[in-house]
């Protein structure tokens, strides 16, 4: 499966940019799940100011989507239509502790690395990024969080760049966070953050923070090919039990199966396809609703287009 190559229509636009752009890039090399088709076009800037450059000289009508370290995403087999923006740590990998407890960021800089650089800085408040694998740009846009911390909780405000190459500074109200959503304009690319936290003992923050992967290794197939949690947790309520009560732990569809160890946790066994992961989701929540009446909404983003003949219409939507 191969898109029209856009760099031979559009080339000349693109003269004088300092990143990398990649036609027809398989998408399945940088996703946790490891599955899925090509971005048809790849872009890698080199830094915000050629991300910028890079946006106002794009067509309009070229759909954009930006990834972060593909944690929580499922590509589906067709690849994604379109340009595929991914910040890479040369550009947006910096981190700078302020004054006060506050802390910048950028996009492409690992959740964990944040945690690491706040305790040694003796701010706390950051030991929940310890156990999740994305990046900034992925935690901004997913609110992510863990053990009772949001990224919500720690934002004070992001650097954005809208689809037309102008530079935004966000407040966290203006992200519009809820569970695991933020409602800023879909367009926007996320590159830096500031965040604050309260100034703790570093020894204390440094238990936490051993205690975040401590649980993590023992709940969580954090080896695996994995998307973490599948879908959100339902009001009052928590998907793996309802999945677990729909009978659906180890689940298979092809290659893709529901964690026998976190059964809200999909996981590519080897060669599962975008097509089984999709579907293994869908018939999970076909069955939740039929067990137990509850509607499970998808965290994991499913990005891009199916193969033809491999459509799969939502179960619930
Ligand atoms: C083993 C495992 C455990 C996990 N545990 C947790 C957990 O405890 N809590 C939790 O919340 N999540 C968890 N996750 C899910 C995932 O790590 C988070 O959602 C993470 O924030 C995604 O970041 P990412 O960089 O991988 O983003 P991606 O998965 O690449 O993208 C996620 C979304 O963010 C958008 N995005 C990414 N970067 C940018 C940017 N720069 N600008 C604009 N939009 C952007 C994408 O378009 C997409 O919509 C887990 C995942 C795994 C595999």
């Amino acid at each position: 499966m191969s898109f029209p190559d856009l760099l031979a229509s559009l080339g000349s636009r693109f003269e004088g940019l300092r990143g990398k752009l990649t036609a027809n890039q398989p998408l399945s090399a940088v996703t946790w799940l490891r599955a899925g088709g090509p971005a048809q076009l790849l872009f890698q800037p080199a830094d915000e100011e050629d991300l910028a450059q890079f946006l106002s000289v794009l067509p309009e009508e070229i759909p954009v989507l930006t990834i972060g370290l593909g944690s929580n995403l499922l590509v589906r087999d067709g690849g994604i239509e379109g340009v595929v923006i991914r910040l890479g740590a040369r550009g947006f990998g910096a981190v700078e502790v302020l004054d006060g407890g506050r802390i910048r960021a950028g996009a492409a800089v690992p959740d964990k690395r944040l945690a690491e650089a706040a305790a040694d800085a003796g701010i706390g408040g950051f030991a929940f990024y310890t156990g999740i694998p994305g990046g900034i740009g992925g935690a901004l846009r997913m609110n992510a969080g863990a053990h009772g911390t949001e990224t919500c909780n720690r934002l004070v405000e992001v650097t954005a760049i809208d689809r037309k190459g102008a530079r935004h500074v966000l407040t966290n109200a203006d992200m519009g966070y809820s569970y695991r959503h933020s409602s800023a304009a879909p367009g926007l690319v996320f590159t830096s953050a500031v965040f604050e936290g309260p100034l703790e003992d570093e020894a204390k923050i440094r238990t936490e923070m051993a205690e975040v992967v401590a649980h993590r290794e023992r709940a969580q197939p954090i080896r695996e090919k994995t998307g973490g949690s599948t879908f959100k947790n339902p009001p009052g309520n928590s998907a793996w039990k309802v999945i677990d009560a729909a009978g659906c732990r180890g689940l298979t569809v092809g290659g893709a199966q529901m964690s026998e160890m976190h059964c809200n946790f999909m996981i590519n066994t080897g060669t599962a396809t975008g097509h089984d992961l999709e579907l293994l989701g869908e018939t999970v929540r076909r069955r939740v609703r039929e067990h137990s009446g509850v509607e499970l909404e998808w965290e994991i983003k499913r990005l891009g287009q199916f193969l033809p003949g491999e459509e799969i219409s939502p179960f619930l939507d």
